[in-house]
Order: C-alpha cells, then structure tokens, then sequence
C-alpha cells in the first residue's frame, strides 16, 4: 500500500484551524489527525487523547529524551509535540495524517523530511478579525491573547516557507481548498 501523505496546518491562534480541520476530517476518513503531546492544561470540553495527550513537563520531557517526537516546541510556556511512532504507523498504513502544529515544528518536521510533506499555511483575513475572532473565542485571559497575537505577527511572517497559503474568510471554501491541496 502507497504511504499516506503527511500534512503540515500551521496559522495563528484564532485564525480557525482547529475547526477547519475538524471539517477536514467530516470529509474523508482516509483523513487522520495526529493527536499532540501537550503540558498545556486542557480548555473546558477538552478530552485527553482525543485534542491532545495532556501530560506533565517531566513526562514531556522523559518523552524528549526517548527521541518518541519527531518534534517539539514551547509555545508561550508550554511544550507541544508530535509523537512520531502512532504518526508513521498511520502513514504506513495508507492515511493521510493532519499535523496542527505552528511554524518551529513545520520548520523541524520539513528538516526531518518525512516522505510525502504537503504544508498549509492558514491564514486569518486580517490581523484585525484574528484579535477580534481570539478574543470573541472567550478561551483564553487576556494576558494569554496578548502573547498569542505577538506569537501571531512572528507567525504571519513565516507564511513564504509553506507550499500553500489559504486565506480562511470562509469556512466552506477555504475547507474545499485545503481538501483538493490534499487530493491533487
Ligand atoms: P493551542 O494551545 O491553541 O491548542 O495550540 C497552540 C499552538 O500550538 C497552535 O498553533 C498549534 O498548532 C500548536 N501545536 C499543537 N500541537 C503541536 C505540536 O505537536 N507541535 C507543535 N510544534 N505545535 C503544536
């Protein structure tokens, strides 16, 4: 069986991705997302193993040390990864795998060259409608929002480095896009 393709979705926080992706995987079940490792505390609703594996930062970064991450980044404050061994028993087996990681993992996970990188880069319609989507959100206290916008311009200045930029001013179309990237 062909190896599934693996699929980068970097963009800042509050630019959609969480539900474009969601949206993704209503779609197709060949879709997978590849489920992070996270020391962040888990946002109401937020169930372990499904949006993330919440674990300590000892755990994180026993699991650093085992080499079981094909990458990692502290993103203010907390540690994320990706756990590679599920990543590419999933890609053996022919699906397509999702990676909802921001731009140091994209950057780490193109050097380690995995076969078949595909990378999206989502983007918001303005810098405006991202500080007012991340704060309408309600997830997040303002200190944390204040520290993911500034994370948001760093972000928006890495956008050349992804094959494709989707703009996401609608949900419906800019899930089609990111769909036929997928499928091409
Ligand atoms: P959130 O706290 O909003 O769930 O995620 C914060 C940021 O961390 C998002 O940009 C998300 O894409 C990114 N992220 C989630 N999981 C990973 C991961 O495994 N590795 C990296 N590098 N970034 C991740």
């Amino acid at each position: 069986m062909a190896k599934g393709k693996i699929v980068v979705i970097s963009g800042p926080s509050g630019c959609g991705k969480g539900t474009v992706i969601q949206e993704l995987l209503k779609c197709d079940n060949r879709l997978k997302l590849s489920v992070s490792m996270t020391t962040r505390a888990p946002r109401p609703g937020e169930v372990n193993g499904r949006e993330y594996f919440f674990t300590d930062e000892k755990e994180f970064k026993n699991r650093i040390q085992t080499g079981d991450l094909l990458e990692y980044t502290n993103y203010n404050g907390n540690y994320y990864g990706t756990p590679s061994k599920e990543m590419y028993e999933m890609q053996e087996k022919g699906y397509t795998i999702l990676l909802d990681i921001e731009i140091e993992g994209a950057a780490n996970v193109r050097k380690a060259a995995p076969e078949n990188l595909l990378t999206i880069f989502l983007a918001p319609p303005s810098f405006e409608e991202l500080e007012r989507r991340l704060v309408g959100r309600g997830t997040e206290t303002a200190e944390v929002i204040a520290k993911r916008l500034t994370r948001a311009k760093e972000e928006l200045t890495e956008q050349d480095k992804y094959d494709y930029v989707v703009v996401n001013d609608d949900l419906d179309n800019t899930v089609k896009e990111i769909y036929r990237l997928i499928k091409q």
